[in-house]
């Protein structure tokens, strides 16, 4: 396990055999950054405005994500640490900046997730089923929105990476493998 991860996270050791699984990680030549990048686990600091160079990001970050054949981004994934994240779950790309989650309801098992940043690795990860979040749209625009099922799952994911919490932290550990190369998993996050 590379030694940055320990630096930036005191507090937080991965158990020995969580580091293997890790250890198993492909590599790949995207610009996502991947799993032992410190800023992964750093809090992102908010926005204080949507300009240009935002709106320029989100799209960049609405590709790499699609390249990656991904459901969602936060801007700590491609190497940003602010509070910046994009998703789609099917109905086009949405962009959420400081987004809070106000209310959660309920609870969801599944799908197993993934993350861009931890390739091929899964897991069962408890999530709300129903969320309540507010935040601000990739025009710069007061949004609040309801989420449910599969989109609440991904922006819970999504908002956790601006918080420097990855899925790992939350799966039940004993679910963790890697995905069997042909089998069609759920997306990765
Ligand atoms: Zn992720």
């Amino acid at each position: 396990m590379p030694t940055t991860t320990t630096e930036a996270t005191p507090g937080v050791a991965e158990p020995d055999e969580l580091v293997e699984k890790l250890e198993k990680i492909p590599f790949d030549d995207s610009r996502i950054v991947k799993y032992g990048d410190p800023v992964l686990r750093q809090v992102a600091e908010p926005l204080d405005r949507v300009d240009a160079e935002i709106q320029a990001l989100i799209a960049e970050m609405g590709d790499i994500m699609n390249r990656a054949h991904g459901v969602g981004l936060a801007a700590p994934q491609v190497g940003k640490s602010i509070r910046l994240l994009v998703y789609d779950v099917g109905e086009g790309l949405q962009a959420l900046i400081n987004p809070v989650i106000l209310k959660k309801k309920g609870e969801q098992m599944e799908p197993e997730e993934g993350c861009l940043s931890i390739p091929g690795l899964r897991g069962v990860v408890p999530r709300a089923n129903e969320i309540t979040v507010k935040a601000l749209d990739g025009a710069g625009r007061p949004i609040r929105l309801r989420a449910t099922e599969f989109e609440a799952r991904v922006i819970q994911h999504e908002v956790d990476h601006l918080d420097g919490i990855l899925f790992i932290d939350l799966a039940d550990p004993a679910t963790l493998h890697m995905e069997t190369p042909g089998r069609e998993d759920a997306p990765a996050e």
